[in-house]
């Protein structure tokens, strides 16, 4: 047992909990406010006279009632502490944060501990509500997490066009094949390679086959729906994984796209370059070993395509 406290040390106690920089509210039984420090009064702007014996929901309206009564029950009942923490509840009163580091949030991130005080014949009287300031905390965390998100996403495009890159197609590629062999869903695949793309690079330099390989993406982020991915496989090849999609509805897809690509201008120094794209199409209706056979069967399609006299599309397995 601790020695009972005489009157100075209570003054000195009553500065310590008036200075800290955490806030400190007392709630009897029926949740009315009986001690409240001075981080309460500066956040609230409400001096501990205007408060004294108010009830904490009239005080901060925008406390959820339920939750909370509820939450002190439990307290006085088991007699020990309970917490809530920012990730799960931002905070318990609304309070505006004056915190330079950003000017995003406009409310104060809080941790909350309830602590049980109980009177001399051990009975929890009263609850102490401790409010802990997390902004910085969180802000650094809500920051940091956006920021690995960006790298994530960074991580999975293609730089120059914006498509995803080879590793990220073919991890999705990999997720609907064995969608595929799960529940037998459909998924088509195109195969594209710009024709002839050696004599752009040669005759308009590597700048110029850059636009070229740009614009042929643009054309097909804007043709894909949501549910494709289309990806930069190469140099100037690339690679569209349609689900739900069989070969007629990526023959449509192809042809299109073929078509559109054909009809584009690249202008550079003056000069349009004209393109045209190669493409192969594969579905899943016929029995797969695993996704890279569905590449090749695709690949094996372009080369048909390529070998017909570029600028069209060929369909794997088709005479
Ligand atoms: P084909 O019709 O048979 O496809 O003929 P092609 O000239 O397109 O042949 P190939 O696919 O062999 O040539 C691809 C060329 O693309 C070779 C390479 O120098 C060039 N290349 C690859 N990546 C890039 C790139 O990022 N930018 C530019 N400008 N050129 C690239
Ligand atoms: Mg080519
Ligand atoms: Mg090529």
């Amino acid at each position: 047992m601790t020695a009972p406290l005489d009157f100075n040390d209570f003054h000195r106690l009553m500065e310590i909990v008036q200075s800290i920089d955490v806030g400190v509210v007392m709630l009897d039984r029926e949740c009315r406010i009986e001690i409240w420090n001075s981080f309460m009064e500066n956040h609230s702007g409400r001096p501990p006279d205007e408060v004294h014996l108010q009830s904490f929901f009239t005080v901060f309206p925008e406390v959820d009632e339920a939750w909370f009564r509820h939450k002190l029950e439990t307290v006085t009942l088991l007699g020990t502490p309970a917490f809530t923490i920012w990730e799960q509840r931002p905070y318990l009163v609304r309070f505006k944060n004056y915190q330079p580091i950003t000017g995003q949030e406009d409310h104060m991130y809080q941790n909350v501990t309830l602590i049980p005080l109980r009177a001399t014949n051990s009975e929890v009287t009263h609850i102490c509500v401790i409010i802990y300031d997390v902004t910085e905390v969180a802000i650094n965390k809500r920051q940091l997490q956006a920021a690995n998100g960006e790298l994530q996403r960074l991580s999975r495009t293609d730089r120059l066009t914006g498509l995803s890159n080879r590793g990220h197609w073919e991890e999705v590629l990999r997720l609907e094949y064995a969608r595929h062999q799960r529940y037998q869903s459909m998924a088509a695949l195109v195969m594209f390679d710009i024709d002839h793309f050696k004599r752009v690079n040669d005759g308009f330099g590597h700048p110029a086959g850059d636009k070229v390989i740009q614009g042929v993406a643009k054309l097909v982020q804007a043709q894909v729906r949501n549910t494709d991915t289309a990806g930069r496989y190469g140099g100037e090849e690339f690679a569209v994984l349609l689900p739900d999609t069989d070969v007629e509805g990526a023959k449509l897809f192809a042809e299109r796209l073929r078509q559109s690509v054909a009809a584009m201008t690249v202008n550079h120094d003056g000069q349009s370059i004209p393109v045209t794209i190669s493409l192969g199409v594969a579905d899943l209706s016929a029995r797969s070993n695993d996704y890279q056979q569905f590449i090749e069967w695709a690949d094996h399609a372009l080369y048909a395509a390529k070998q017909g006299g570029r600028n069209q599309v060929r369909v794997y397995g088709a005479s």
